[in-house]
């Protein structure tokens, strides 16, 4: 029987288990297949406090792992496949283990989405990617687009100028998402061009399967342009990792709902922490700064409970 269990892996189940293990509920973090959440495609944090001159985004994961067990967070690798809510208590299956715990906490982060067309499906791997920072190399020296207008997007643009010559940025507006300085970096850099306006009705392939252009859709004149590139990256946002938790607890359009100011959710013993649980600040400062606070209220709530 576990005190407490926090799934995933990412900035905020991290800071929860640094939090609960230092006062010592010996918590059980079960870690998802692709360990470490978003910071793990993440180059350089340069707005994560305490590290003047930025630091890499797994590095930064590496250390909070570290530092979680040092207090005696104990991790095990696996993916949760269902849990139980509704009986005290609480039970989390993985693919290969069954565990009961008194109370959980949820951290399980958001995925990339995508455009959800059949050229991009066809296409993954063949030049189409949600990660510059994985795959920005195989296009050294070739042009490549990149789609979305928020930080994400800007961010992996001014990565991907390392290797390519042009790098496209295709937006549905006429305005970036993005903060001012990213907006700023980009707008002015020579390599990054901008396509606005537009949204990919297909991704072209070759005869060898490989991308070789775009094809884009003015949404204001409905006019058809093929572009020429040799990678396109999504980079359109994300989407809460809470399919497993359908039917078990209360959510809102796929985020989990929680009692502000704490990480309660409708379930008690049951806390949710980080970018499943936010779909506005989405940092990886705000997700630790939740993992906290998910700790501590997991603390209290075994404490009444007398646990
Ligand atoms: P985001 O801010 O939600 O931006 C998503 C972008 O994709 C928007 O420009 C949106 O267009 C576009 N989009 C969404 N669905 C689309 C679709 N189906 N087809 C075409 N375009 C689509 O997501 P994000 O850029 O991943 O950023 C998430 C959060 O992380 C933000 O709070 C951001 O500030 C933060 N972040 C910060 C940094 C940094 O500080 N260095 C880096 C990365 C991310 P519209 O604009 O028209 O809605």
């Amino acid at each position: 029987m576990e005190n407490l269990i926090i799934i995933g892996s990412g900035p905020a189940a991290l800071t929860a288990a640094i939090y609960s293990s230092r006062a010592n509920l010996n918590p059980l973090v079960i870690e998802g297949l692709e360990s470490g959440g978003q910071l793990m495609t993440t180059t350089e944090v340069e707005n994560y406090p305490g590290f003047r001159n930025g630091i890499m985004g797994p590095e930064l994961i590496d250390e909070m792992r570290v530092q979680a067990e040092r207090f005696g967070a104990r991790f095990v690798m696996g993916n949760v496949t269902a849990v139980d809510f509704k009986q005290q208590p609480f039970i989390v299956k993985t693919d290969s283990d069954t565990f009961s715990s008194h109370s959980v906490i949820i951290a399980t982060g958001a995925s990339p989405r995508k455009l959800g067309i059949e050229s991009e499906k066809r296409l993954w791997g063949h030049g189409v990617s949600s990660c510059a920072t994985c795959d920005g190399a195989f296009f050294r020296g070739k042009e490549v687009c990149i789609v979305g207008g928020g930080d994400s997007a800007l961010e992996e643009a001014l990565f991907l100028t390392r290797f390519s010559p042009k790098v496209t940025v295709i937006h549905r507006r006429d305005e970036l998402r993005a903060s001012k300085i990213m907006r700023q970096r980009a707008l002015e850099h020579d390599k990054i061009a901008f396509q606005w306006n537009s949204v990919i009705q297909e991704i072209l392939g070759n005869d060898k399967n490989r991308v070789c252009g775009v094809r884009l859709k003015n949404v204001v004149t409905g006019e058809l342009t093929d572009y020429p590139c040799e990678g396109v990256f999504i980079a359109i946002g994300h989407i809460p990792n809470t399919k497993l938790f359908e039917g078990q607890i209360d959510m809102d359009n796929g985020y989990i709902k929680i009692q502000h100011p704490y990480t309660k959710t409708n379930i008690e013993g049951v806390f949710a922490a980080g970018d499943l649980a936010d779909h506005y600040y989405r940092q990886a400062i705000t997700a630790s700064a939740m993992g906290c606070k998910a700790a501590i209220d997991a603390e209290r709530y075994l404490a009444e409970k007398n646990i």
